[in-house]
Formats: C-alpha cells, sequence, structure tokens
C-alpha cells in the first residue's frame, strides 16, 4: 500500500477539462497541487478496446437514461477530452457575464495554450468535402470549426480522435495534467472521491478510496472537478442535497445516406458544421468510428446498416435541450425529453435529410439519441458564487456542472476558460491585500500526511 507523505495547497478532484487547468495553472505558479483521479493514466493507444474500458462501462462511464439514451463519459486521466472530438466552439461569454463571471480574458489567454485552428483542406476526409460542399450549395451558412488538433501531425483518413489520439495531434487535458505534474503537482490514479470532509462550515480535506482501501487527503483548498454526473454525487455525500437536478445533456442523433462513391469512411469527425442558434441546433459532419457506428446500427436492430461503412456519410444533429432532471445518488439519469426536445431533433433531422439527398444519398436513415454533456448540475447562481465557491468556505467547483444555463454546445473552451479564471481567483485570495478576508475564512493549514481510515471497502 502507497503512502503519501505531503503537504498540499490544493486539492483536485477529476482531471477532465476544468481540472487539469485547475491544476496546472496552480502548480505553475508553484502551489502544491494533488490530484486525485478516479480513472487510470494508461497510454493512450487509440484503439476500440481502449476506449471500451474507459468509456463503455456500464454502470461507471456509461449510463442509459430512463428513456433509453446512452450518456457516455471516460474515466482515465483527462477525462472525456481523451475521447472528445476535439471542436472547440467560443464560450457563451454574454450568458456568463450575466452571472458575473467574465471569461472574455482567459479565452483569449488560451489561445496560446492550445492548438486552435480550422482542419487544412488536406485534412477534409470525402465526408466532410461532401457535408460541406452540399450544405453550401443548399444555402446553409456551413463553417469550417476549429479543433483542438495540430494539423502537422494529424492523419488524412485515420479515426482514432475518439479512440484516444495516439499521435499527439489532439490536444486533450492529459496534456495540463502534464504540465501540472512537470511543476511539481501529484497525481493518483484509481482514487475515487467519495466526499468533501466539511469542519465548522469549511472544506478541509477529502475522503476517497484506492485499491479499495480509503483515504483521507488535506489541503486549504478543494477544487470538485468531477464532471457533470461526478461533481453532483461528491457533493450531495458532502452536505450539498440540491445538487444533480435540472440539467442539460445536449442529446443528439445521426442522419445517414449512403453516397455512392465517396469511399472511405474514415476522418476527423465534426470538422465542418452549421448552427441554428435560435433553433438550437448543430449539424456537422461525423464519421463516426466503425465499431460505435455498428453498436448504434445494433441498437436498432438494423443489421443489414450497421456492416455497412464505406460510401456511408453520417450527419450528427445535436440540440440544446431545456433544464429538466434528477440525477439517482447511484449516478444514473432520469430526463425524458421534452415534446420540444424531439421537435428539434426531428428538425435538424430534416435539415440532415436534404444536404444528403442534395448530394446524391440514397437509403437514409437516422439513429437511436445519445447524450454526451451532461452539465448544469451544480450551477453558478444556486449553488454557487460567481468564483465558483459553494456555500461551504475553501470548496469550489470547475466543471461542465458549473454552466447555470442550457446552451447546447460543445463546451471544453468554456471549461478551460473557467479554470484559468478559478486558479486566478485563488491567487488574488493569497494576496496581502485580502489578507483580513483571509483570516475570516481560511481555517488553520490543516496539511498532515495522507492518512489510511479504514480497509477492505468491496
Ligand atoms: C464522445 C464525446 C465527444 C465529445 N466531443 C466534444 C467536442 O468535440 N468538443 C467539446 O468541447 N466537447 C466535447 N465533448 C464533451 C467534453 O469532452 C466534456 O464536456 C468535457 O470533457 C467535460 O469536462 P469536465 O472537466 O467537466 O469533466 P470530465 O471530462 O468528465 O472529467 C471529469 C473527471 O473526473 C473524474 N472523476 C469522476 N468522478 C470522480 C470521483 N468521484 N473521484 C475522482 N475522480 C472522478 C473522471 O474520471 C474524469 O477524469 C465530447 C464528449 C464525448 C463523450
Amino acid at each position: 500500500m502507497q503512502k503519501h507523505k505531503t503537504e498540499f495547497d490544493a486539492i483536485v478532484v477529476g482531471s477532465g477539462p476544468g481540472g487539469a487547468t485547475v491544476a496546472m495553472d496552480l502548480a505553475k505558479q508553484g502551489r502544491k497541487v494533488l490530484i486525485l483521479e478516479w480513472g487510470d493514466n494508461n497510454p493512450k493507444k487509440g484503439t476500440f478496446s481502449s476506449m471500451v474500458t474507459r468509456a463503455l462501462i456500464p454502470g461507471r462511464s456509461a449510463v442509459m437514461t430512463s428513456q433509453g439514451l446512452p450518456v457516455i463519459r471516460a474515466i482515465t486521466t483527462g477525462g472525456s477530452s481523451v475521447i472528445f472530438c476535439g471542436t472547440a466552439f467560443d464560450p457563451p461569454v454574454d450568458m456568463l457575464k450575466k452571472y458575473g463571471v467574465d471569461i472574455s480574458a482567459e479565452f483569449e489567454e488560451m489561445k496560446g495554450d492550445l492548438p486552435m485552428v480550422p482542419l487544412p483542406d488536406e485534412l477534409m476526409g470525402p465526408g466532410p468535402k461532401v457535408f460541406e460542399e452540399s450544405a453550401g450549395d443548399i444555402g446553409f451558412d456551413v463553417k469550417r470549426l476549429i479543433k483542438f488538433i495540430d494539423p502537422s501531425k494529424c492523419k488524412l483518413n485515420c479515426q482514432r480522435c475518439m479512440y484516444g489520439c495516439p499521435y499527439g495531434a489532439k490536444w486533450d487535458a492529459r496534456d495540463f495534467v502534464d504540465k501540472a505534474i512537470e511543476n511539481g503537482a501529484t497525481l493518483i490514479n484509481h482514487a475515487k472521491v467519495n466526499k468533501v470532509i466539511i469542519e465548522d462550515n469549511k472544506a478541509v480535506g477529502v475522503e476517497y478510496r484506492n485499491n479499495k482501501e480509503i483515504f483521507l487527503a488535506y489541503a486549504p483548498k478543494i477544487i470538485i472537478a468531477a464532471g457533470g454526473i461526478g461533481s453532483p454525487l461528491i457533493l450531495r455525500e458532502s452536505g450539498m442535497q440540491s445538487t444533480g437536478y435540472d440539467f442539460f445533456f445536449d442529446p443528439l442523433i445521426f442522419v445517414y445516406g449512403k453516397v455512392k462513391g465517396l469511399g472511405c469512411g474514415k476522418s476527423v469527425p465534426m470538422s465542418s458544421g452549421i448552427h441554428f442558434p435560435e433553433d438550437g441546433i448543430v449539424l456537422t459532419d461525423f464519421n463516426l468510428p466503425r465499431m460505435m457506428k455498428v453498436g448504434f446500427d445494433l441498437e436498432l436492430l438494423k443489421v443489414k446498416q450497421a456492416f455497412l461503412y464505406k460510401d456511408i456519410l453520417p450527419i450528427m444533429i445535436k440540440i440544446r435541450d431545456g433544464l429538466g432532471g434528477t440525477l439517482t445518488n447511484n449516478g444514473w439519469i432520469k430526463k425524458p425529453l421534452s415534446k420540444n426536445d424531439v421537435k428539434r431533433l426531428d428538425k435538424g433531422a430534416e435539415h440532415a435529410k436534404r444536404i444528403l439527398k442534395n448530394a446524391g444519398a440514397t437509403d437514409i436513415y437516422k439513429s437511436w439519441r445519445t447524450a454526451a454533456h451532461p452539465g448544469g448540475t451544480v450551477k453558478i447562481g444556486e449553488q454557487l458564487d460567481s468564483n465558483l465557491k459553494t456555500k461551504f468556505d475553501n470548496l469550489y467547483v470547475c466543471d461542465c456542472s458549473v454552466v447555470p444555463e442550457e446552451w447546447g454546445l460543445p463546451p471544453t473552451t468554456t471549461l478551460v476558460a473557467l479554470g484559468k479564471r478559478l486558479a486566478k481567483h485563488l491567487f488574488a485570495l493569497e494576496s496581502p491585500t485580502r489578507e483580513e478576508d483571509l483570516a475570516i475564512s481560511m481555517p488553520a493549514f490543516k496539511q498532515t500526511d495522507v492518512t489510511r481510515l479504514a480497509a477492505a471497502v468491496s
């Protein structure tokens, strides 16, 4: 059994884009950071089997909603960014400003830390090219999307973004975790945090399980960044019962068509897209990996289609769903789609069909629904103040759960910017001008060894 004799300035729980950013920025400023991550830190091999172990284990990384929508997240260092498509949408700066949160400066800063460019023509596979041409031909405002991808390392006709890019082309939050470690942070994997230790209304540490044993770790700042599903579960155990309600999860479907002569079905997914902000709909090309397509087709018993891959052009339709639902204490999601949500999905599917037909596609069909961005479970303005602080002193949240309103776009850019802002806020708290505040709000530094509490938890 490993014992950790370290003193920490901050504990970050979860290493997705939100947590990894705060951890990196704190470590770069010389703070001693402990990152506790539930998942593994195995190398990214870019294989389907590695995606299965990280993101498709029922009840752990994949949950089925009450209406049968699979919702997946990756439990691994880097969180869901390891399997994400690497598309960078601008943050909802104006929406967040309404809540006293301005991330415009941090959004500009992050552009220096990350590859954020559209894919060049030579990396556009045949599917995305046809999508772009056909949508433009119809008159849709189709745009090349910004990617967290370094084109110089990306490969044409590769499709391993969602299996965990093995070439270092797609940025993911592991990059920030590595930088945090280079700057002195400690990462403990297979460390599942159960709850925050609260004393006199102040967070002083966390309880976590590692290799079937329970440990305690202490620090004067605790940042929960376990994602839209993980964070509310930890916070409920810590005395914040109101978390995990009225959230969004950005439902999506695929519409497929067969375009004769299209050829290879492989390419970077979400290279180009169309946004209908009023309708809350986004359409993109989406060459999903073969095994994922097989899974989606078999879900609807489309056995014949499951084995067609060449010449197939998939289009993804993602919508802004209304807030609703309940997360159970076991992490299951009860969130029926509203009539309006279904209408939006149908409207998006009609747009996709037009694009496919215009491209000469036949055999057009729709997939079942899924969802990929659970958030809004610990909202700014409700459970958090504008500095992402909870009702407990020294306890912060920084991940997709903090987004206060349904928004409908992939959130990673926003989470990185929020992480940078939170790290700055934590430094500001340490500044001499705030000494008085600190005397009131900070407990005496309680940095003891990580302590083994009990053994043999099944
Ligand atoms: C298939 C797919 C494609 C996507 N494509 C895009 C895209 O193109 N662009 C985009 O912007 N977004 C995309 N997303 C969404 C994006 O990946 C997530 O919104 C983002 O990763 C969320 O970051 P986070 O920090 O909130 O949480 P996560 O990335 O979920 O990270 C949370 C971390 O906390 C850990 N954790 C959970 N519980 C505990 C616990 N109790 N103790 C310790 N650790 C814990 C998890 O293992 C994980 O590492 C995609 C998502 C999926 C699933």
